[in-house]
């Protein structure tokens, strides 16, 4: 079982519009309409870079996941997603090693894809998605 590719990259920001420009005024790159993702508190957006989309993950709510780590660690990268075939597949084969998960089974992405959160302290620190294609 394989990851296919980086499918994009997560990065906890306080303003999205502010980010949004930032990109636009010194890479001319181009950001996504604004989604609410209510059942996250978050607001994102994204940009493409040849087929790697940066994912701007805005909390609405303090007690949004994404406004704690941005308390404690400051605005930046939150994860890292991995585009997969098959995740039913791939979360048994993760449990069978012993990687621990956030979620007991996948759930629907903003996008409609099913995803997963690997729980960073069995990945080296790193928050890892898995998004099936
Ligand atoms: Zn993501």
């Amino acid at each position: 079982m394989k990851l296919n590719k980086i499918d994009h990259i997560g990065i906890a920001v306080k303003d999205i519009k502010e980010v949004s420009k930032f990109y636009k005024d010194v890479f001319d790159c181009q950001t996504s309409e604004e989604m609410e993702v209510p059942e996250r508190k978050l607001r994102i957006a994204f940009t493409e870079i040849s087929g790697v989309k940066l994912e701007f993950l805005m909390p609405t709510d303090k007690e949004s996941t994404v406004a704690k780590f941005i308390e404690k660690r400051g605005e930046g990268i939150h994860h890292i997603c991995f585009e997969v075939d098959d995740i039913e597949k791939m979360v048994s084969e993760l449990k069978n090693k012993g990687v621990e998960l956030v979620d007991e089974k996948p759930r629907l992405g903003v996008e409609g894809n099913k995803i997963i959160f690997l729980q960073p302290k069995s990945a080296y620190g790193v928050l890892i998605e898995l998004k099936e294609r």
